[in-house]
C-alpha cells in the first residue's frame, strides 16, 4: 500500500469542510483498486467560524482525517507548508477546501505519475470566469512581468492544486524561506512536471479570501521573491540620469562661456527636480522592498504556530513553536 496525504488549507470554510470530504471520498473505489491508502490533513488557518468543529466531527467519524490548527491566521502559504510537513504520504496532494480543485482529477493525476513517470502533476485553469475583469487584467500583467524578470517560470493561471511524489515534497520543504511564493517554489525545485488544464470552477460556499489589495501585495512579494530585476532597474536609471546630467552640465558651461547666456527656465528646473526626486524615491522604495524581505527573513520567525493537532494520535494541545 502506498499512502496519499491530501493537504487542505482552510480559512473559514465550515460549509466546505464536510462537502470536500464527500467529494474526496468519491475516489475511494479508485484508491482501493490501486492500493492507495489515504490521510486527509486539514489545516485550520486560524478560522473564526465553525471550521475546527466541522473537522473534529469528521475526524471522530474517520480516523484518517487529521488536522493542524494554527493559533491565528498565518495565510495559505504557511498552511500549505504545515500540511506538507505533517504529511507522511508517499504522495502529497494540495487541494483547496472550496472544491475549486476538483478531487475527481486525482485518478488521472495518479495515472500520469505512476504510469508515465512524471514526478508531479500540476494544474492550471484556462479561464477566469467569475472573477472581476480588472483583477484578471492585473493578473495577466503580473504573469507577463514576472516571467520577463525572473529566471523561474511562473505559469499563468497555475493553481496550487498538485499531486507530488515524496521526493518533490522533500525538496519543497527544504526551502524554508519566510517569504513563501509557492507558484515560484514549485517551479524552482524543478522535476518532471505534467500540466493538466481545466476551466475555472467557482467556489461552492463562502467568498474568496483574497481582496484586490491582498492579491496586489502578494504579486509584489512574488516579484521580490523571484527576481532582483527591480534593483537593477534602479541602478540603470541612476546611471542614465548621471550621464545625462554630466552632459547637461557641460552644455550649460560651454553655453555660458561662449554666449554668456543668463540662466533661465525656473519652471523647467522645478519639473526636473520633481522628476529626479520621484525616480529616487521609487528606487529607494524598490530597495526598501528587498530590505524588508531580508529583515523578515533574518528574524527567522517560525512560519506558523500550532495551537492544536487533531487525529493521528496527536490529541493534545501543543503550544510548541513549529518551523
Ligand atoms: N486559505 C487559507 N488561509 C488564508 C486564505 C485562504 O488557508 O489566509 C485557504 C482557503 O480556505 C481555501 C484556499 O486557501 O481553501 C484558497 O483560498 P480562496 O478560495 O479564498 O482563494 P481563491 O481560490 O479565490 O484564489
Ligand atoms: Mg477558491
Amino acid at each position: 500500500m502506498e499512502l496519499l496525504s491530501a493537504v487542505v488549507p482552510c480559512f473559514n470554510e465550515e460549509e466546505n469542510v464536510p462537502y470536500f470530504y464527500e467529494e474526496f471520498m468519491k475516489n475511494k473505489p479508485f484508491f482501493e483498486e490501486h492500493g492507495i491508502d489515504y490521510e486527509l490533513i486539514y489545516i485550520d488557518d486560524g478560522s473564526s467560524d465553525g471550521t475546527l468543529a466541522a473537522i473534529r466531527a469528521l475526524s471522530a467519524r474517520d480516523p484518517k482525517v487529521k488536522a493542524v490548527s494554527f493559533s491565528r491566521n498565518f495565510g495559505k502559504e504557511a498552511a500549505m507548508y504545515a500540511g506538507m510537513k505533517e504529511a507522511r504520504g508517499d504522495y502529497v496532494a494540495i487541494m483547496d477546501a472550496d472544491l475549486q480543485d476538483p478531487p475527481s482529477l486525482l485518478p488521472e493525476m495518479f495515472r500520469l505519475i505512476r504510469e508515465e513517470g512524471y514526478d508531479t502533476v500540476a494544474t492550471r485553469r484556462t479561464t477566469r470566469t467569475g472573477e472581476p475583469p480588472v483583477r484578471s487584467w492585473f493578473a495577466h500583467r503580473f504573469y507577463h512581468l514576472i516571467n520577463r524578470w525572473s529566471q523561474t517560470e511562473i505559469v499563468d493561471g497555475a493553481r496550487d492544486f498538485r499531486l507530488m511524489k515524496r521526493i518533490v515534497v522533500n525538496a519543497i520543504l527544504s526551502l524554508s524561506e519566510y517569504n513563501r511564493f509557492s507558484k515560484g517554489i514549485f517551479s524552482w525545485v524543478g522535476f518532471r512536471t505534467k500540466w493538466l488544464e481545466y476551466e475555472n470552477i467557482e467556489r461552492k460556499h463562502g467568498k474568496t479570501k483574497w481582496s484586490f489589495w491582498k492579491l496586489f501585495s502578494y504579486a509584489l512579494d512574488g516579484i521580490a521573491a523571484f527576481s532582483t530585476v527591480p534593483l537593477r532597474i534602479a541602478t540603470v536609471i541612476g546611471g542614465i540620469f548621471t550621464v545625462t546630467s554630466f552632459i547637461m552640465i557641460l552644455v550649460t558651461i560651454v553655453r555660458k562661456l561662449a554666449f554668456g547666456d543668463p540662466t533661465s527656465g525656473w519652471p523647467s528646473l522645478v519639473c526636473i527636480i520633481f522628476l529626479v526626486a520621484g525616480v529616487q524615491m521609487l528606487c529607494t522604495g524598490a530597495v526598501g522592498q528587498y530590505l524588508e524581505k531580508t529583515y523578515l527573513e533574518v528574524k527567522n520567525r517560525p512560519l506558523y504556530i500550532v495551537r492544536e493537532k487533531i487525529g493521528g494520535g496527536a490529541e493534545q494541545d501543543s503550544h510548541a513553536k513549529e518551523e
